[in-house]
């Protein structure tokens, strides 16, 4: 198999061993690599119903066939697990250079199952597998303890770690490498903290198998070349993904407020010009990456300063909008709290906002709290990702996520905890945005924007040219209501084309923003695997993961009913107050409305579980016979 190492690395923690195994044709074949390994491999070996957080559960890295390769935007990987956030399916994925290390070291993938009896450091130096003592890393910072263990390894290694967050279970934390790159989503750092494992470094010297070297060359070198010469490369790349920042205040998408509103005044303090003007010192990429949207820089606010990556959108949506932070050296120094301390940035920040808002309702005290808290203070905010990071207090409440805090508190405060499946929402407000609320109800991992980012489908929809919004000019206007009704085609198209991507081992990004030609992904993956894979079968099998990630969580949960899909009870009962979608909500009836069309046209029952005639057609017949009774 070229483009493979055609091994797994597979870790038994309980009885500290570590051994090849082989890679099967098969997985390749039918699952092609990274998300696809990661549903593939926990289907099969997760131990049904195990707790998310007890050695039983299994964490996966996966690579992909493209991973690692020269050619554009080769450096993503992926992690997998049972997610202590949802009790389901998990993934998350980051850039940066550890899958690629991963495979010169000579593995595709990794399965760690079972608990160090330490703190510990997995160390993979080519063939040579260590568990170490994790001494006194264990307590440090992500951060630091990236820096530390590059300066006693080597800068040759290339390190994963966890924070304060992972070691103390907060169940969403997250996984760090490279000073900024993030695993962040489903509480895959909890994983690896349940674990005992501090961090994993790795280090290889292999050259990887390709099927046409001069060929995959010649077509790389056009393929970079091809993406300079894309109208929107000068564009994108200055500004990355912060420079959306502007389109979703003008279409009223920008979560404010704990998404009680919509839109941000101050958005222009906190967006990408002011990145570049306030905070970047340089850009940073991924590896074989021509579109480098990191921004590494330098904020300096009241409460100290600090070098951090970023901050990307969905910080700056998420402390700038959600807990309205109103400048972006603020924002960027929440992002530095954050990854130093190990915690998601997106769930971080809902937390903190549902926490505040409790605070202002009066239904948290500050003598539970600590201290008065408020929005747009940011000594409150990193007093409260300090406590849950640490679970001091009411903290350990606080680290359970927010479906979990709101259901403890209740009091109605469950109404405007803002998540789907208990995996907190990202930066995008979609009570106009029928399409984009479908995409956060349905994503598989919970309330994500990656799956499915139909947004610019409603905004194009409700009679506004999203292509003007988003080049700039204009003031915010008010847009129709966004009629209910016909997204399922497009959300599941795009559930199955951005997450292709994420099979190969690749950055999607080239693209949605810049729009380079499947075709190029084509003749890559031919070029590097020596079989021909057409982009409607690349499809197909990312839609084959689609039923199968719902099948594991059906399994996890023992039954899924469709009020794992419900969007929070804010966006059905609050219409937005200000801003251009002032007005608007959605209410329960257009929910199951939109949930009743998507299920049908997935071929799903009313309750949201695949029928085992739609898993057969999907090659998933297995699947179907283990599920037994828990689908008709
Ligand atoms: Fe990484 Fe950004 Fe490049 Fe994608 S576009 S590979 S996320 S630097």
């Amino acid at each position: 198999m070229k483009g493979y190492c055609g091994q797994m690395l597979r870790v038994d923690l309980d009885g500290i061993a570590a051994y090849p195994i082989p890679l099967s044709e098969e997985l390749a074949q039918d699952y092609i690599g990274g998300r696809g390994f990661v549903a593939r491999l926990l289907w099969e070996e997760l131990p049904p119903d195990v707790d998310a957080l007890s050695p039983q559960n299994l964490m996966i890295i996966a690579t992909g066939p493209l991973s690692g390769h020269l050619l554009p935007a080769s450096g993503k990987t992926h992690f997998g697990c049972k997610s202590p956030a949802t009790g389901g399916y998990a993934d998350s994925n980051m850039g940066g250079h550890f899958g690629p290390q991963l495979k010169y070291a000579g593995y595709d993938a990794m399965m760690i199952s079972g608990r160090a009896d330490q703190p510990s450091i997995l160390v993979i130096d080519g063939p040579t597998v260590e568990l170490q003592p994790a001494g006194d890393h264990w307590g440090s910072g992500a951060l630091s303890c990236e820096k530390a263990l590059k300066d006693e390894l080597g800068e040759d290694f290339e390190i994963i770690t966890i924070g304060p967050a992972g070691e103390n279970l907060v169940r969403f934390a997250c996984i760090s490498h490279d000073f900024g790159r993030q695993a962040g989503r489903t509480g895959v750092g909890a994983v690896m903290g349940s674990k005992n494992l501090k961090a994993i470094a790795v280090r290889g010297d292999k050259s990887l198998p390709v099927h046409d070297l001069p060929g995959l060359f010649a077509a790389s070198k056009k393929m970079y070349q091809h993406i300079k010469e894309k109208p929107g490369f000068l564009g994108w790349t200055p500004e990355g993904t912060a420079g959306i920042t502007d389109f979703c205040n003008r279409v009223g998408a920008f979560p404010t407020r704990n998404f009680s509103t919509s839109y941000a005044g101050h958005y222009k303090d906190i967006n990408g010009a002011a990145v570049v003007e306030k905070v970047r010192l340089h850009d940073k990429g991924c590896c074989c990456c021509p579109t480098p949207c990191g921004k590494y820089g330098h904020a300096r606010t009241n409460l100290g300063s600090a070098h951090v990556e970023g901050p990307e959108y969905e910080t700056i949506a998420l402390f700038g909008g959600v807990c309205v932070l109103e400048n972006i050296e603020e924002v960027a120094y929440a992002n530095y709290l954050c990854d130093e301390l190990g915690l998601d940035t997106i769930s971080a920040a809902v937390v903190a906002a549902w926490a505040i808002e409790c605070f202002e309702k009066g239904l948290l005290t500050k003598e539970q709290l600590g201290r008065r808290v408020s929005f747009g203070d940011l000594e409150s905010i990193k007093d409260l990702l300090e406590l849950m990071a640490h679970r001091q207090g009411l903290g350990d409440r606080l680290a359970e996520g927010v479906k979990s805090a709101s259901r403890w508190l209740g009091q109605g405060s469950e109404d405007f905890a803002i998540h789907v499946k208990g995996l907190e929402w990202t930066g995008y407000e979609s009570r106009n945005a029928p399409g984009m609320m479908l995409s956060y109800m349905t994503a598989d991992i919970g309330a994500h924007h990656n799956r499915s980012w139909a947004l610019g489908n409603d905004v194009a929809g409700a009679t506004v040219d999203v292509h003007s919004l988003i080049s700039g000019g204009g003031e915010a206007k008010a847009l129709g209501k966004s009629p209910v009704g016909g997204q399922s085609e497009a959300v599941i198209n795009l559930q199955h084309l951005r997450p292709a991507f994420d099979l190969l081992g690749v950055c999607r990004l080239q693209f949605m923003e810049l729009g380079i030609e499947v075709e190029h992904y084509e003749e890559l993956f031919e070029l590097v695997t020596g079989r021909k894979l057409s982009w409607q079968e690349l499809l197909q099998a990312s839609q084959r993961v689609w039923h199968l990630t719902r099948a594991i969580s059906l399994r996890e949960l023992g039954g899924i009913e469709r009020e794992w899909d419900y969007p929070p009870a804010r966006f059905m009962t609050e219409p937005v107050p200000s801003g251009p979608n002032q007005g608007h909500l959605i209410t329960k009836a257009e929910v199951d409305q939109l949930l009743d069309e998507y299920y049908a046209a997935r071929g799903w029952d009313q309750r949201g579980r695949p029928t085992r005639e739609t898993l057969e057609a999907h090659g998933l017949a297995d699947v179907a016979e283990e599920l037994g009774g828990l689908i008709s």
